[in-house]
């Protein structure tokens, strides 16, 4: 009974997987829409609005370590569409266009090693 049930549950997902991945798909967009919304939907630097250069930042990091504990795409959207609205105020969050988040990791990475350098040197 259970290895028919799990045989069966299998065989559903692959026939439906491509639906199943649309449904996915879909989700993320609307979920993806929704975020860029409540974030005011233009870089936080520069001020464009292009949804197809903006990107969700996590202010202080950690965005690619969470977003590779999470199952999928969606889910980590869903997670941070509940943070943003539990966060109202000051979320962790915020919208930058691809080259501004390109700058912002240059900023950082020079920050760290200036810190790091700061440290060895003993000051
Ligand atoms: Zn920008």
């Amino acid at each position: 009974m259970h290895s028919l049930l799990k045989f069966n549950s299998k065989e559903y997902y692959k026939l439906n997987k491509e639906r199943l991945n649309n449904n996915n798909k879909k989700y993320y967009r609307e979920l993806r829409k929704e975020i860029i919304e409540l974030l005011g939907r233009k870089c936080k630097r520069c001020g464009i609005n292009d949804q197809r250069v903006l990107t969700i930042d996590h202010i202080f990091g950690g965005g690619k370590k969470e977003f590779d504990n999470s199952e999928s795409s969606w889910k980590y959207y869903k997670y941070i569409k509940e943070i943003i609205n539990n966060q109202k105020l000051d979320p962790p969050f915020q919208l930058l266009c691809h080259n501004c988040n390109h700058i912002k990791r240059i900023e950082i990475d020079s920050q760290i090693r200036k810190i790091r350098k700061r440290l060895k040197d003993g000051d």
